[in-house]
């Protein structure tokens, strides 16, 4: 790592809250460790990066992240293996994609060296709450939020960096089954879709109520202009299995360029799966499924690595997927999640110990 330019400050927490948590019982997201990361840009740079106890902040009810939402996050994990030895999964493409997400919401970008001190440090800090075996993780959200006070319509002059860090177990989500948005959208071309920016979620939430009262649990996005395009799985990217090939769209200004994404078409393609990144249009999904080539949907994010799609509605006519032997997403799935663990080699470089 490179040299920081003002050394970490750390405060650590007088007693750790480990104890009051049921690891057995975690719900995605709810419990925090006893430290979180918090740098603030003001007078043009980022001021002295810390390491302090989990605890509240405090900002002026006119900051702008209120009313403008100018705010953009990030989600990587980390993974202990059998030595308790930690590791990360291709972190530097979650450091650049942040800034690149700051960029497109006129934030200014965050010092790589803050970033990794600051990251490495909570971790070793955190350590007991990172368990090993069994899908166990710790799921470590970086976000930025814009917080000057005044409501004028500008890109805020102060900002807070902050990284926080939840355990979290292997993430089963049930069946899954789908509609794809013929109405609604969740990017437009020009727009923001490809930044990971807070207010594409807010924007999806009522769409995906929608399609909850429906009976589906997610939105397949479609591209904006036609909604004839098949473009992401909720807040997940998007894979199609037709006959033997795995089929994903490529990215665009409308689509997370995922890092689970790239993982998979790499992991497939090592594994000697024909994979093609083309435009997928609804007709051809529909005609694949009327004629059985359609073997497997499934999402790939950070959270759950991969999740099956189970079926899938369009208009007003739904498909179930048949149930595979040996589906493929689950392979996919094992050989990525082995080599996050440390059980298997890394022929990708992805893996980056802690130490
Ligand atoms: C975060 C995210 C993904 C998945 O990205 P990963 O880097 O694989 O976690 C996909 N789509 C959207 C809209 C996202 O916000």
């Amino acid at each position: 790592m490179e040299q920081l330019h003002t050394s970490l400050a750390v405060e650590k927490a007088a007693q750790s809250k480990i104890d009051q948590v049921d690891f057995s019982k975690l719900v995605f997201g709810k419990n925090f460790t006893d430290h979180m990361f918090i740098c603030e840009y003001k007078d043009g740079k980022w001021q002295q990066p810390r390491v302090v106890p989990y605890q509240p902040i405090t900002l002026d009810p006119s900051a702008k992240v209120f009313h403008y939402g100018q705010a953009v996050f990030e989600g990587m994990k980390a993974y202990k293996d059998a030595n308790d030895d930690i590791f990360l999964f291709r972190p530097e493409e979650n450091f650049n994609r942040i800034n690149k997400s700051s960029e497109r919401l006129a934030m200014p970008a965050f010092p790589k060296d803050y970033f990794f001190e600051g990251l490495t440090t909570l971790l070793k800090l955190d350590k007991e709450w990172i368990k090993k075996g069994n899908g166990n993780s710790l799921y470590i959200r970086p976000f930025v939020i814009a917080t000057e006070s005044g409501v004028m319509a500008s890109p805020s002059m102060e900002y807070t960096f902050m990284i926080i860090c939840s355990p979290v177990q292997s993430y089963y989500g049930g069946e899954v089954k789908v509609k794809i948005a013929d109405y609604y959208s969740r990017a437009a071309n020009g727009g923001f879709g490809a930044a990971k920016a807070a207010g594409n979620y807010a924007g999806q939430f009522y769409p995906t109520k929608l399609a909850n009262e429906e009976g589906y649990q997610q939105i397949i996005w479609t591209d904006d202009a036609t909604h004839e395009y098949l473009e992401e799985a909720g807040t997940m990217n998007i894979f199609f299995r037709i006959n033997d090939t795995l089929l994903t769209c490529p990215t665009s200004d409308r689509i997370l360029d995922g890092v689970t994404r790239k993982s998979v078409i790499a992991m497939a393609q090592h594994m000697g799966i024909d994979v093609e990144v083309r435009p997928i249009k609804v007709s051809e999904l529909v005609e694949a499924a009327n004629n059985g080539s359609l073997k497997e949907m499934f999402g790939s994010g950070t959270a759950a690595v991969i999740s099956p799609i189970s079926g899938f509605a369009n208009k007003d006519q739904f498909w179930e997927l048949p149930k595979q032997e040996s589906p493929m997403a689950q392979q996919i799935k094992q050989a990525i999640v082995s080599l996050q663990y440390n059980e298997t080699e890394d022929p990708f470089g992805w893996r980056v110990k802690v130490d």
